[in-house]
């Protein structure tokens, strides 16, 4: 970069005060009207960092960097180049403006500013790494790998939140007799079946449904755009399929799982998750009492018929 107008040199003279690299460019053509000392040293001593040793590839592209404003695209450019200088590499940010007559380009030192930018960004996406893994843990049952309570009382706040005419039930399933299991063939074969058990459901679910392990050996099951109805259907299925499963036991018996489950609807059953949860409860209890390994709805009136039969049985006892 050969400066052409020597006419104006001691003009800027002043410039080489500055430890700042400093150039001027005429604004009419690509010509280099003036550096300063900084600048000449720079331009000098370092080559771009992606051919080492030469300078002129560096003026290159310098001037490549200039073409945008020379073009009238606009009338500043901030760019970095990455220059070389005694085998090490130093990021150079230039910041290139029309002034009058003259295209100023003002270079200044980053290396230190990119660095801790670097170190900074790592560490926060290390920092945003960790906390994913933290929620993770925190809404992660880890026996099963299925979400938790917390997860669930979590999902169902975002579909309430994301859905004002949210269409879903609620069911709870638990396992029948799980404790025989563990008392027929130990607790580690009890794990098992839990994990058996829920690697089986997470497969059958519809991609809109969510599981989540909310106690020992009992489940809860989120089915989005389902009624009691249709939800029903769809456990019972499920259920057809989990009797199906042969599990080998440490004696090499064959076990069997089945669960019972009861159904809530919402906005029918209860708008909170601690109401539906509740009266699936109940359903439970009275698939429990009726047989186990069935899947019943919740209903007002199941109770009813509860309490005539146990107050009918009550009156049967005081009348003997
Ligand atoms: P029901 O049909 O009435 O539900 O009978 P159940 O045997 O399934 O229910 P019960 O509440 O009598 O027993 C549940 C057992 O589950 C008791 C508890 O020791 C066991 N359990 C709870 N959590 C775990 C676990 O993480 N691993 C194992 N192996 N057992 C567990
Ligand atoms: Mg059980
Ligand atoms: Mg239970």
């Amino acid at each position: 970069m050969q400066s052409t107008i020597m006419a104006n040199q001691s003009e800027f003279a002043s410039f080489n005060l500055l430890k700042q690299p400093i150039a001027l460019f005429s604004a009419v053509k690509k010509q280099l009207i003036f550096k300063n000392e900084s600048f000449d040293k720079l331009y000098k001593t370092s080559g771009l960092a992606t051919s080492p040793g030469c300078n002129k590839a560096l003026e290159r592209k310098l001037l490549d960097e200039l073409d945008c404003i020379y073009q009238g695209t606009t009338e500043s450019h901030l760019f970095n180049i990455e220059v070389e200088s005694n085998r090490k590499k130093y990021i150079y940010e230039h910041n290139a403006y029309k002034k009058k007559n003259f295209i100023v380009v003002q270079a200044h030192d980053v290396t230190e500013l990119k660095k801790t930018q670097y170190l900074l960004n790592s560490s926060n996406s290390m920092l945003e790494k960790y906390s994913n893994e933290m929620f993770m843990l925190a809404h992660t049952d880890p026996l099963t790998k299925t979400a938790n309570r917390r997860a669930l009382f979590a999902k169902f706040d975002e579909l309430k939140n994301a859905n004002t005419r949210l269409e879903c039930s609620i069911s709870i399933l638990d396992i029948d007799y799980f404790k025989k299991f563990n008392d027929s063939y130990g607790h580690e074969f009890g794990d098992y079946v839990l994990e058996i058990f829920c690697q089986h459901i997470q497969k059958l679910i519809s991609p809109r449904s969510f599981f989540a392990r909310i106690g020992g050996e009992e489940f809860c099951l989120i089915q989005e755009q389902s009624d009691k109805e249709d939800s029903t259907n769809k456990i019972q299925s499920i259920l057809e399929s989990i009797k199906d499963m042969q599990l080998k036991s440490p004696t090499e018996n064959k076990a069997n799982i089945s669960f019972s489950a009861g159904v809530a609807e919402y906005g029918i059953d209860g708008m909170t998750l601690d109401v539906l949860l509740n009266n699936a409860d109940k359903a439970l209890y009275y698939a429990k009492q009726n047989g186990r390994s069935c899947v019943i709805p919740f209903s007002t009136d199941l109770f009813e018929k509860r309490a005539d039969i146990i107050y009918a049985k009550d009156v049967a006892r005081s009348n003997r």
